[in-house]
């Protein structure tokens, strides 16, 4: 049986997609995002010990050289989170499709559907193919929020069970995408075209920070790329204000945007023709 690591599942969410959905975090990322909210996510526990000796209640423990994590006795302060210095968490459960299903089947008059992320979710394409495959067997509709790093053209399985993908696009060039998350930006405008081509794109994401990131030349290359599809199709823009919440120390030097440079972007949003767009 085909197991993933999961980092967190939230019951109701309204901000990951349309309507209540439950979310599965998944853990691991195959970018380093400079203003990563949840750095946690990004890489897989090495079994270090660090944390093991800060929990304060003993929710931690070591057994045959790997770290052991027990949710029953675990208060949820998160100082294992704050001590660990590679970007991990030791409160991951592998867990298969059934099993992720067993905690989704009880929201079901609850929720429309289920939204998977991460860390990035692709990276487990085998078992969310799985859930999504029973989520859609039992009405909910199913959504992927991506990085725009896998290969969807090329790998359609995952597409076959999905109704959708919100895309980060996170820059508008190879260079500033590489400095902000250390991976290509061809394969996310490539995703960004083709999923709007075969209808299956849901919703764009750039989070937004004034100077460092050109968000206007990200804007513009999206509304180039998205201008056929867009006269045909109401894609949903959301733009996320950058907040030092979670970010890490290093990276913290970012400027917060204001009200008032986010609803510039937005009227340049729609001067590209996008009619759906959300800040927040
Ligand atoms: S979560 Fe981090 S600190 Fe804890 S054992 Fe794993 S790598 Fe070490
Ligand atoms: S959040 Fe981490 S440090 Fe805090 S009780 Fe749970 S396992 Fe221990
Ligand atoms: S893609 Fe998302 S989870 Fe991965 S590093 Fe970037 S912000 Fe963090």
């Amino acid at each position: 049986m085909i197991k993933a690591p999961v980092n967190k599942i939230i019951p109701s969410s309204v901000v990951d997609g349309p309507g209540n959905r439950t979310a599965i975090f998944f853990q691991s990322c195959n970018f380093n995002c400079r203003y990563c909210h949840n750095p946690e996510t990004i890489n897989m526990c090495i079994n270090c010990g660090a944390c093991v000796e800060t929990c304060p209640v003993g929710a931690l423990s070591f057994k045959d050289g790997k770290v052991v994590w027990d949710d029953k006795k675990c208060c949820r302060c998160d100082t294992c989170i704050k001590t660990c210095q590679n970007n991990a968490s030791p409160k991951i459960k592998y867990m298969s499709a059934e099993e992720i299903w067993e905690q989704i089947e009880g929201n079901i008059p609850f929720i429309r559907g289920i939204t998977v992320s991460g860390g990035e979710c692709t990276l487990q394409a085998d078992v969310v193919r799985e859930l999504f495959a029973i989520a859609k067997k039992h009405g909910l509709t199913a959504l992927l929020d991506s990085n725009g790093s896998y290969d969807f053209k090329n790998h359609p399985e995952l597409l076959e069970v999905s109704d959708g993908v919100m895309l980060d696009v996170k820059a508008d060039n190879e260079e500033r995408h590489q400095w902000l998350t250390g991976h290509s930006i061809d394969i996310v405008l490539e995703n960004l075209e083709y999923l709007a081509s075969i209808d299956k794109l849901e919703e764009i994401r750039t989070v937004c920070i004034p100077g460092s990131l050109e968000n206007e030349k990200t804007i513009t290359i999206v509304g180039d790329i998205l201008k056929p599809y867009l006269e045909k199709k109401d894609i949903r823009y959301k733009l996320i204000k950058y907040r030092h919440f979670g970010v890490r120390q290093q990276y913290r030097d970012f400027k917060e945007p204001t009200e008032e440079y986010m609803n510039e972007l937005k009227a340049l949003a729609q001067q590209k023709g996008f009619r759906n767009i959300v800040i927040i």
